[in-house]
């Protein structure tokens, strides 16, 4: 057979046709063409020779803000593709309905990542990082979110809301806010992504409301709302929300990951759904850096790799309900490929509170293959600051 790329004798890791070991893979065109023990006689147009390496679907990063230009948080998509591995990203919210066309003709149209969103529940979206975007309860647009997601169901794909007493007020104006970006996901038949925060309803009370398939974000975070009740335990409706479907998903960001959460949650069995970033100009260049610097953290936390690898890859994918195209490697699927490298050595990982840890394992991208074509970069954020 011939083929354009062939990723020879890497170590495969796709959960989603549970394959774990060494495999070819052939890629032709934008899709994956065969995956096999052997395809030795595949007449290849590029070969990539991935001995020692773990070749896995696209990384696919749930929480990130891609909308540069219009957010203090705001950063290009195209340049974290390949330096993490990430094929696709899905942004949480930076948009909101007056600006989401905008956001929609500048960023997702032109990126060569595939790039998603969440449509914030207020009309000016992450416009200022501090102002609180709802607040004034005048900015919560739940039609405006409605009828975008009816108009492009492709890119807009749910709804966001940052739900901490600074952002969405407290008491009744909290609510209010709270219950229409529920009714704006239900309208849609989507599903609403809550970043908790210093929230001024308790994390038991929200959950109340949400279905499965909506989504808890930063659910590692530290201060005073956490998903441990204040002796450490788990709270009870945390684990059964995550029995009924509820998404836990990382959001590691700036202010959201703590080292003592994860650990307690790890220990008492429960894990994420979802490992992400929430990559964003304020933590780019640290304590995030990337995906494979925050599965790394998983790792030396003592998650085994194969889930980390369905954390990042597969679970996703169905959350983003993809998985029919993503966070796989079936033939006859979409070739978004990372080809990650595993280091040994002794790496210092940060979480969002300053607190440090040393892991012995690193993962990179070392290739990243996005829509069939091989892009030019890797190695990861991370790497750059090995010298510390
Ligand atoms: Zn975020």
């Amino acid at each position: 057979m011939q083929c354009d790329i062939l990723i020879r004798q890497g170590h495969v890791v796709d959960p989603s046709q549970s394959i774990n070991g060494i495999r070819d893979i052939a890629v032709t065109g934008e899709k994956i063409a065969a995956i096999e023990e052997s395809l030795s006689d595949c007449d290849a147009k590029y070969e990539i020779d991935a001995r020692g390496l773990f070749v896995v679907p696209g990384l696919i990063d749930l929480h990130v803000h891609v909308y540069r230009g219009h957010s203090p948080f705001g950063i290009d998509p195209d340049p974290i593709c390949p330096a993490g591995g990430v094929t696709t990203l899905l942004d949480t919210g930076t948009a909101g309905s007056y600006n989401f066309e905008g956001f929609k003709r500048d960023v997702i149209d032109h990126a060569e990542t595939q790039v998603l969103a969440l449509l914030n529940l207020s009309c000016i979206g992450l416009a200022s990082g501090s102002l609180g975007e709802l607040l004034d309860r005048r900015y919560a647009d739940p039609q405006g979110v409605i009828e975008l997601i009816r108009k492009y169901p492709q890119e807009a794909i749910g709804v966001k809301i940052r739900a901490s007493r600074h952002i969405i007020g407290d008491g009744d104006d909290g609510w209010a806010n709270f219950h229409e970006a529920i009714g704006a996901a239900r309208e849609t038949e989507t599903w609403l992504m809550v970043h908790i925060g210093e929230s001024p309803m308790t994390i038991p009370e929200m959950l109340e409301h949400m279905q499965p398939g909506d989504c808890i974000t930063h659910c590692f975070k530290g201060g005073s709302e956490r998903i441990l009740a204040p002796d450490g335990t788990l709270f009870p409706e945390v684990r059964q929300a995550a029995e009924r479907g509820i998404v836990f998903d990382v959001g590691h960001g700036f202010g959201s990951f703590q080292w003592d959460v994860v650990q307690a949650a790890l220990e008492q069995g429960f894990e994420p759904t979802t490992i992400s970033t929430d990559l964003h100009a304020k933590n780019l260049h640290g304590p995030v850096y990337d995906m494979p610097t925050t599965m790394s953290k998983f790792l030396m936390l003592g998650v085994p790799f194969d889930r980390v690898i369905e954390m990042s890859t597969t679970r996703p994918a169905a959350v983003l309900k993809r998985d029919d195209q993503l966070g796989t490697l079936r033939p006859g699927t979409i070739a978004d490929i990372a080809i990650l490298e595993r280091h040994e050595g002794r790496f210092r990982f940060t979480d969002s509170y300053g607190g440090h840890r040393v892991g012995n394992e690193l993962l990179t991208a070392a290739s990243t293959i996005r829509r069939g074509t091989l892009l030019a970069g890797g190695g990861g954020l991370r790497m750059r600051h090995l010298a510390e």
